[in-house]
């Protein structure tokens, strides 16, 4: 199956009651080719209305921070959400809409096939990496998983709100880019 196939597919999606609420399922952006897929939680109002994910003002912060390491998802990396629709209010997604869209990510991650994850923010590391991690202690580690390099960063949002983490989530795109210059320097082929 192609990811576009799988995109179809999830755009119809009702496996939880977010589906109630949604203007767009935000299924993800980016290459399909890329060997680097971040994951973040889960669309805000402006990905909602738009069907894409990171779109606001979180989104044009990560835009920037990944210009920086000559990444952009228009070119050679790939943008998922833990959830593909808008949870109200912008709450944390529940345990259970995790669950139901989960074989969704996994789906993407299968086709994707990347050798780096890096979940952005809380939400996405507890799942991908460790039940009780820690974004401001264990930020910026790899680790090995089925195969694959995980790391966990700060979310642009918590960013935005806090500034000062600035520095210590640039200095984990910046071991993100050396990583990806000894696994898969494809990524910055011109
Ligand atoms: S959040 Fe995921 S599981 Fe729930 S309706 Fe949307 S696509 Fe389906």
């Amino acid at each position: 199956m192609s990811l576009n196939e799988l995109r179809s597919e999830c755009l119809n999606c009702k496996n939880c009651k977010l589906c109630e609420t949604r203007t767009n399922v935000v299924f993800g952006t980016g290459n399909p080719d890329s060997k680097i897929l971040f994951i973040g939680e889960g669309p805000g109002e402006n990905e909602d209305l738009q069907g894409l994910p990171f779109v606001g003002r979180g989104g044009m912060l990560l835009d920037k921070m990944l210009s920086v390491v000559d990444l952009s998802r228009e070119k050679n990396i790939y943008i998922a959400n833990m959830v593909k629709c808008r949870p109200p209010k912008n709450r944390d997604p529940e345990e259970s809409e995790v669950a139901a869209c989960r074989p969704w990510l996994e789906k993407q991650i299968e086709i994707i096939d990347p050798k780096i994850i890096v979940c952005l923010g809380r939400v996405s590391a507890i799942r991908f990496i460790d039940p009780n991690f820690k974004v401001t202690k264990e930020h910026g580690q790899f680790i090995e998983k089925d195969g694959r390099l995980v790391m966990g960063t700060f979310h642009p949002a918590a960013i935005l709100r806090n500034p000062n983490q600035k520095p210590a989530a640039m200095d984990d795109f910046f071991a993100l880019q050396a990583k990806i210059e000894e696994l898969c320097p494809e990524t910055y082929a011109k």
